[in-house]
């Protein structure tokens, strides 16, 4: 499904005289298959290159070096309009703040009609609708109550709930969720959690999940990766690698946390 080859991503930062180089991806590679849905995690802290690296896959930076490619296609590259946009309709992302997500100024369902008419080339009122309320039902909402409601009108959880619906309206095999929890309510962390385990489960969605929250990796992961300064430390399944963690930084990281 999708296959990550050797990408590397510097940025150049400061002036002429100042010039720093920030290697925020060194080096990274794994592939995910589409026979078998996954939770994909990558974990790390913060600034050990986890949002460069989801951001590289979702096409919004280009790698320094190596290749992306999806069902066989690279990705990474400048690529005509059309085929960014079927990529776009594969691998949805899901961000980190909901409220950011969405326009404040935009009802809800407007933001999820758009996305409707722009992957699904839906127009007809009825199909709009059918189609809005499919995803919203998938993650336990659905029109009527989100119709005529604005951002601010919903929980922090709730909209993140229709974040993750507006993701599923073109059917991807693939979101990339961004600290998917990390601004949701403590108490609704582990509805939000489930749902991502049920799209697994009951809709074969793979999810790549990027977190810091050890807990909830060892929970719903089926492979993990340990990024520390760019690079990958450590990569295999979630349980074996966080019972047993090898590398001296993946050791840390559960130390840390129990
Ligand atoms: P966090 O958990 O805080 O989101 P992260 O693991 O996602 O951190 P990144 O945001 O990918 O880490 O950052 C990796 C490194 O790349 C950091 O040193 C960061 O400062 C640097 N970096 C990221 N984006 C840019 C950019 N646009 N320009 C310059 N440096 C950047």
């Amino acid at each position: 499904l999708l296959d990550i080859n050797n990408v590397s991503k510097q940025f150049t930062m400061g002036g002429l005289l100042s010039r720093k180089v920030v290697n925020a991806v060194e080096g990274a590679s794994f592939s995910l298959s589409v026979e078998k849905p996954e939770i994909f995690t990558i974990i790390g802290e913060s600034g050990s290159g986890k949002t460069t690296l989801a951001r590289m896959i979702l096409g919004l930076e280009l790698p320094s070096t190596g290749t992306i490619s999806f069902r066989g296609k690279t990705v990474s590259a400048k690529v005509s309009r059309a085929e960014r946009l079927d990529f776009m309709a594969n691998v949805q992302p899901v961000f980190q703040n909901p409220f950011e997500a969405f326009n404040p100024l935009k009802r809800i369902d407007r933001y999820l009609e758009s996305t409707a008419r722009r992957f699904l080339k839906l127009r007809d009122r009825t199909e709009l609708d059918r189609a809005m309320d499919g995803a919203l039902q998938k993650v336990g909402l659905s029109l009527a109550e989100v119709k005529g409601r604005y951002p601010h009108e919903m929980s922090g959880g709730q909209l993140q709930r229709a974040a993750i619906a507006r993701a599923l309206i073109p059917n991807p095999p693939l979101l990339i969720a961004d600290e998917p929890v990390s601004m949701v309510d403590a108490s609704l962390r582990m509805s939000i959690v489930n749902l991502l385990k049920s799209l697994r489960d009951d809709l074969k969605v793979s999810v790549i999940y990027i977190t810091h929250d050890l807990a909830t990796a060892y929970y719903i992961s089926n492979r993990i990766i340990i990024m520390q300064r760019g690079r990958i430390v450590e990569m295999g399944d979630a349980r074996t690698v966080l019972d047993n963690p090898e590398h001296p930084y993946s050791r840390l990281l559960k130390a840390s946390v129990l």
